[in-house]
């Protein structure tokens, strides 16, 4: 309530820590939270790379803030392309990797190719990389895989990032979290801002995490619109491809991106246009919406190309 709002926000975000820790059952010390997954993005950087001398390994096509982050604490990027299946590279991975690796950042199922990463890829990666392992679970609420905070144990090198902003549906109010060792999360503790999570936003975090079947309905309906996104676009004729996804949006490769792009916004339907990434060319990445927005979405789909520009 607005009247508490004159004190400061407790510093350590103890509440909602520990909500999160009973949810994945690990204990308080194993959890980090920001002011969304992206704060923690940043400060894995600060705290572990040196900046002018360390460098990353990122997997594209992928989520871009790993390449933003690098940039703003100038840490050098190797870059090793996901294999046209959208699976890890290992030996490219394993070629690119040197004394001066500091942390990979693997993210699945993956941004915007929307699949699971194999496991065993990820176990060996665990199992050889000399650095950090960063798995980004953004949108796993979404898929059948079992998460790796479960293997946090197993891994001393593992960091998993998770956040409010997709399945739970909290964009707006920036909480985002990462699991890891009780030694990592103490650093990330240390270097933080402070206040990094409002009065506010520590309430409706709190308020959303205490709800889990809200956020189950959530993710049952939005499965439930993706796959009438995924019919109606299978049908298409201009759709040449339909990726597999376990997030909660598609990956399409069709004819003419760019002129289907525009017609969308045109209709006033806002998605991803991807046509310039490297392997996802051709592609618009399409995340699900409410029941209205998707009838009109199949409506608008269907009726291209024969109506008027
Ligand atoms: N990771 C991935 C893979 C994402 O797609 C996003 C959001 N686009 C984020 C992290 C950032 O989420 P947050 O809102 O928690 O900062």
């Amino acid at each position: 309530s607005g009247q508490d709002y004159n004190r400061y926000p407790n510093p350590y975000n103890t509440h909602i820590r520990q909500k999160a820790a009973a949810l994945r059952n690990v204990v308080k010390e194993q959890v980090f939270m920001g002011n969304g997954s992206d704060e923690a993005i940043d400060l894995l950087y600060r705290a572990f790379c040196e900046p002018g001398r360390d460098n990353v390994i990122i997997c594209p096509p992928t989520y871009g803030m790993y390449e933003t982050s690098a940039h703003l604490n100038n840490v050098a990027l190797k870059e090793v392309l996901l294999k046209d299946d959208f699976q890890l590279d290992l030996e490219a991975i394993h070629a690119a990797t040197d004394a001066n690796s500091k942390m990979i950042f693997l993210c699945s199922p993956n941004n915007p190719t929307g699949n699971l990463l194999h496991s065993e890829d990820i176990k060996w990666i665990l199992k050889t990389f000399p650095g950090l392992v960063v798995i980004d679970e953004a949108y796993m609420d979404f898929s059948p895989a079992e998460s790796w905070v479960s293997r946090l144990e197993q891994y001393p090198n593992l960091v998993v990032l998770q956040t409010l902003s997709k399945a739970w549906g909290m964009a707006g109010i920036r909480v985002g979290m990462a699991f890891s060792s009780p030694e990592i999360i103490k650093i990330l503790m240390g270097i933080k801002p402070p206040y990094n999570i409002s009065t506010p936003a520590h309430a409706a975090a709190m308020q959303a995490m205490c709800n889990e079947t809200q956020k189950q309905m959530y993710v049952k309906e939005m499965l439930l619109q993706l796959h009438r996104m995924n019919e109606a676009l299978k049908r298409q004729r201009y759709v040449l491809k339909v990726y597999h996804t376990d997030a909660n949006f598609v990956l399409v490769k069709v004819e003419n991106p760019n002129h289907l792009y525009q017609y969308l916004v045109d209709r006033k339907v806002v998605v991803r246009n991807r046509n310039t990434t490297p392997k996802c060319e051709g592609c618009l990445r399409i995340s699900v919406g409410t029941r209205e927005e998707t009838d009109l979405l199949i409506k608008y789909l269907d009726q291209y190309p024969f109506v008027e520009l």
